[in-house]
């Protein structure tokens, strides 16, 4: 299944660009991957809608590149991590928390039956810059595909061709980046 991963985007091998010093704001001096697309995105090597819509000292949000709808947003370590298991204890130290806020925006911007929580990094057949993805499902979703649930209403949704508009989904990430920022004040 391909979430952040444009299928027409090169594959890897990947150049390993890290520097001691991170040029990015925040961002943990660790390994940023050329040829990796959320690290291209991050970098500001690749084309990023909707921008970064928060951020936390080892995860960032942006919205869903691919086939995922309106309102699915990626939660992204901004180091280049390849497996869940390789997740340091800071970085999982924050990720439940990231995820249950990530949750509830995603909620009060659609309004959808569930909220699918899900990581399938996995990109030219190999591992890939992990980002787990909250994609919204509607009522209409499930009306549109009677019958399908889970990875099955997924895949229905995807192959009818869900992907938003690049303007769409720069008007949901100011409303997503709202949200977040109304919660620190
Ligand atoms: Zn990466």
């Amino acid at each position: 299944m391909v979430a952040l991963y444009h299928s027409d985007r090169r594959e890897t091998p990947v150049e390993d660009v890290s520097s001691p010093v991170d040029p990015i704001e925040n961002r943990p001096a660790a390994h940023d991957v050329a040829g990796c697309i959320p690290c291209d995105a991050l970098a500001g090597r690749a084309p990023l809608p909707g921008g970064r819509i928060h951020q936390t000292p080892h995860w960032t949000i942006m919205h869903v590149f691919g086939s995922f709808g309106l309102g699915a947003l990626a939660v992204v370590p901004l180091r280049h991590v390849v497996h869940v298991a390789d997740l340091s204890q800071e970085e999982v130290s924050e990720l439940g928390a990231v995820l249950r806020e990530t949750a509830d925006v995603v909620t009060e911007l659609t309004d959808p039956v569930q909220v699918y929580t899900c990581q399938w990094s996995h990109h030219g057949g190999r591992a890939a810059h992990i980002h787990f993805i909250l994609q919204p499902i509607r009522q209409s979703d499930m009306n549109a595909h009677p019958g399908k649930l889970g990875p099955m209403l997924q895949t229905a949704l995807a192959e009818a061709g869900n992907k938003p508009d690049h303007d769409a989904v720069e008007a949901f990430a100011e409303r997503a980046r709202t949200l977040y920022a109304a919660r620190r004040v």
